[in-house]
């Protein structure tokens, strides 16, 4: 066979027209339709590129100079935009990131989902009005620089960690709380962890907020299960944030990436902190998934609600559940509502909501959905809407499967990745669904994430 020779060389300048993002942000040019990913490049704009990477089907470029702007390029607001990479299209104005994201939810629908887009309705992405200073959690690896304590994030593409006073999509509460926990630690000569020798104790402070009550919680990630000078450092959090309700220590003994280990405690107040989306309140404890950004979840959740299209009777599955947010929003419209979710922590706090709520026509339980439902649907148990909420990763086949036989006449499908949700929504229309609309929800903006909402139903002709 012959071997293509990619038309492009390393080190080479090249004049180029940028058709496209790439889901990280960067700008994808084509040399001879040999695809080249250049960072800090937006759609319609030209310029001079030196290669810096070859690979078999594709290259990495730099930026050298720009020759034409695109119309929705702005200066990033934020001045350690291009140290952090948190966020990856703050130089594009929020206009111009709500087109791109639903640009790319219908791209990838086409191409990975091969769905009929002359059918499919992608609605224009929900945004925010105000999109700053949305997050409700923030949570930061903990360092040490000339003997002092920094917390941060980590410099792109390094393990080197960079302090950061304020984050512009966090609520300003939760960066004055993080950066006083550091500053009290340090008065306490307390150690952070040290990654490559796997010594010292502090590795992660989060902080979450209910925005709707005003409580807080500070979870301290921890590498052993001591806490030197406790009552100390208890005492100063609580004197100068008397809103903070709960202090919880976790404990992460291992040589990892991963942030939260096995072994949570509550050291002071409560387990749980209260916040509420629309009508139903919330306990959340320091262990359970919890949407960042509530202004929006409210938005996702009724658009969920509205493509559930309940009439009041029905039995519907809530796949996913977490803390049973979905559920108990389904439950007020439903005759009966079963969650199932794998964080056994998060099964507890949503009966302890549903109780809360008063809703008693729910029940929750712990497992896999691919495992849970599949059971479910053996012992006679058949949605009529089913609503799934899966991770990064999509839907597991078997539970797939199992939604094809028990086939709900509606799907109710919320996706945090486009990739696999196009993957999902193929296999679910070749077992007799369609796919009616997806509404886009900008739930992170100023990154390149966009969560969906998607409503299948089934085939007319097989459900009438
Ligand atoms: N619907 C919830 C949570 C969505 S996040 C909300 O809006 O708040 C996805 C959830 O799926 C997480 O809580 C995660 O713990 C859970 N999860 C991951 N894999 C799972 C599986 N195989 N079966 C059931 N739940 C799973």
């Amino acid at each position: 066979m012959v071997k293509m020779k990619p038309p492009v060389e390393k080190n080479e300048y090249y004049n180029v027209t940028f058709e496209d993002l790439t889901h990280e942000g960067a700008g994808v040019a084509k040399i001879e339709g040999f695809p080249v990913f250049v960072p800090n490049a937006l759609p319609d704009e030209q310029g001079k590129i030196k290669v810096t990477r070859v690979k078999k089907g594709f290259a990495f470029g730099r930026l050298m100079e720009l020759t034409k702007e695109s119309q929705h390029r702005q200066d990033a607001p934020c001045p350690i935009y291009k140290q952090c990479g948190g966020c990856q299209i703050q130089h594009m104005s929020y206009e111009g990131q709500l087109l791109f994201k639903q640009k790319q939810v219908k791209d990838v629908l086409e191409r990975i989902g091969k769905l009929d887009m002359s059918r499919v309705k992608v609605h224009l992405v929900l945004g925010m009005e105000d999109p700053w200073n949305y997050r409700n959690k923030a949570q930061v690896p903990v360092g040490e620089r000339e003997g002092g304590l920094v917390a941060g994030f980590y410099q792109q593409r390094t393990h080197e960690i960079i302090d950061m006073e304020k984050c512009l999509i966090q609520q300003s509460e939760n960066d004055e709380v993080v950066q006083a926990v550091k500053d009290i630690c340090n008065a306490f000569g307390i150690k952070a962890y040290n990654e490559e020798r796997h010594k010292g104790w502090l590795r992660h402070v989060m902080v979450r907020y209910g925005i709707a009550t005003g409580e807080m919680m500070v979870v301290f990630v921890t590498r052993t299960a001591d806490f030197p000078q406790k009552q100390q450092v208890i005492e100063q959090i609580i004197a100068r944030f008397p809103h903070v309700r709960s202090i919880v220590q976790n404990v992460n003994s291992k040589k990892t990436n991963v942030i939260f280990g096995d072994e949570t405690t509550v050291l002071w107040g409560e387990e749980y902190i209260y916040d509420t989306i629309g009508d139903i309140k919330f306990a959340i404890s320091a262990r359970s998934f919890y949407q960042v950004n509530p202004a929006q979840t409210k938005v996702l959740y009724d658009k969920a609600l509205e493509y559930a299209e309940l009439q009041g009777e029905e039995t519907v599955i809530d796949a996913y559940c977490g803390i049973g947010t979905i559920s108990l929003f389904l439950a007020q419209k439903a005759g009966r509502v079963y969650g199932v979710e794998i964080v056994p922590e998060a099964i507890e706090d949503a009966k302890r909501n549903a109780a809360l709520n008063g809703i008693n026509n729910v029940e929750f339980a712990v497992g896999e959905a691919e495992t849970v439902i599949p059971n479910w649907y053996k012992e006679g148990i058949k949605a009529d809407t089913l609503v799934v909420d899966p991770p990064r990763k999509g839907c597991d086949e078997a539970l797939l499967d199992t939604i094809l036989k028990m086939k709900p006449k509606r799907v109710v499908y919320v996706s945090c990745n486009p990739g696999t949700l196009a993957r999902d929504l193929r296999i679910l229309e070749d077992g007799g669904y369609v796919t009616e609309e997806v509404q886009p929800v900008d739930m992170f903006p100023h990154t390149s994430h966009v969560e969906c909402v998607a409503q299948l139903i089934l085939n007319k002709e097989i459900f009438d």
